[in-house]
Parts: structure tokens; C-alpha cells; sequence
């Protein structure tokens, strides 16, 4: 019918106009975040990497670079590498979340964070001393034992003993290890069999 569809199209406008506006003011405003929210930036945990570079190589943009020393302690016990550079191009970086996907320590997590803007492309690639610097607030994403204990990254950090899939104490050769945390951990973890 003539005119159907312009009102159609008023009608659309009539309701729009009468809405309560629902703009979020960012940044003095913010809406939640899920803890499972992939971010820009990743959280590393230096005690739970061995170097194995597997996320390097599953990294299907290949910006993972990472590079190892054989000096990293533990000598009598085979041997641990020291982690001298890994670096992460973030400007590159589609948060794919593979690398996170394939490493075998959870030592990689996504970050949390989608504030990193920079100036110069550069400044996008993340060292291994941002690495280290950086607070612990992983993302809950691929990480079903932090949900799993309503983890919140918008409150609080976790250790590196907090965030593996295995009882911490698998790791006896960590600098933190104590034989009472051991215990601790071992009756906290009632279902753990070992
Ligand atoms: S999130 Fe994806 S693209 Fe980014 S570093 Fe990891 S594997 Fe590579
Ligand atoms: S972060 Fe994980 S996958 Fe990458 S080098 Fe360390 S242990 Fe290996």
C-alpha cells in the first residue's frame, strides 16, 4: 500500500526517539567484563615456562620469538632453560588465542586488558620484562580451573600456583616450594590422587 512503508519507517523513529538513551560515558563509565574476556596482552608466568616455544609454533603469524639460555638452575635435575627474549607483536596479533591453546604448563594466558594503545607500532611488541612486570590478572578463557573457582581478573591476581590445571607441587624444583604448602595443597585438593 502507498505510504506503508513510511510509516513503517516513522513508527521505527517515534520508538527510537522515546527510548531512554543507554551510551555508556567511557572512559568515566564501564560496562562488566566477563572473566573469560580475551584482551589485548597476554599474562605469563616465568616459574611455569620451560622455553618449549610450542606457543611460539603454533602462533599462525609466527610473532612469537623466543629465545633460551641453558643457564636457567636446576642443574642437577637436568637442567632448566632461562628465558632471554619473548617477544609477542601484538600489532600483528588477532587474539586467536592459539598460542595460549598450546601451551603445556599453563603458562600462557590471555590478558585482561584492552587499554594498551600506542603510538608507534613498536611500542606494540610486548618483552619479556613487560612480561614480567606486568600484574597477573589471566583471563579465565581456556582456562576451565579458573572458572571453575569463579577466578575474577577485574579483582585480584593469581600466583602461578593458582592458574595450572595440576597441583602445584608437581613442580618440586619451583623456588616457591614448601614442603607445608605441599601438604596444604595436597588436602585442598582432596580429589588429587598421586
Ligand atoms: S593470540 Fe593467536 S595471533 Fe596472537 S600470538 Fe597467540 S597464536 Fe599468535
Ligand atoms: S609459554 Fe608455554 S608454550 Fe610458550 S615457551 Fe613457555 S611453556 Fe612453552
Amino acid at each position: 500500500m502507498l505510504g506503508f512503508g513510511m510509516a513503517k519507517g516513522f513508527r521505527v523513529t517515534l520508538r527510537n526517539f522515546l527510548r531512554k538513551p543507554f551510551t555508556t560515558q567511557y572512559p568515566e563509565e564501564r560496562l562488566p567484563q566477563h572473566p573469560r574476556f580475551r584482551g589485548q596482552e597476554f599474562t605469563w608466568y616465568e616459574e611455569r615456562c620451560t622455553g618449549c616455544a610450542s606457543c611460539a609454533k603454533y602462533c599462525p603469524l609466527g610473532i612469537i620469538r623466543i629465545v633460551t639460555g641453558p643457564d636457567g638452575g636446576n642443574e642437577q635435575e637436568g637442567g632448566s632453560y632461562s628465558i632471554d627474549v619473548f617477544d609477542i607483536d601484538q600489532a600483528r596479533c588477532m587474539y586467536c588465542g592459539l598460542c595460549v591453546e598450546a601451551c603445556p604448563y599453563d603458562a600462557l594466558h590471555m590478558g585482561t586488558n584492552f587499554e594498551a594503545a600506542q603510538e608507534r607500532r613498536e611500542d606494540l611488541v610486548i618483552t619479556v620484562d613487560d612480561l614480567r612486570a606486568r600484574e597477573k590478572r589471566p583471563s579465565a578463557w581456556f582456562r576451565p580451573q579458573l572458572a571453575k573457582e569463579q577466578f575474577d581478573p577485574y579483582a585480584e591476581n593469581a600466583d602461578w600456583k593458582r592458574v595450572g590445571r595440576e597441583p602445584y607441587f608437581w613442580h618440586p624444583n619451583r623456588p616457591e616450594w614448601q614442603p607445608e604448602e605441599q601438604a596444604q595443597q595436597a588436602s585442598a585438593d582432596g580429589d588429587y590422587e598421586g
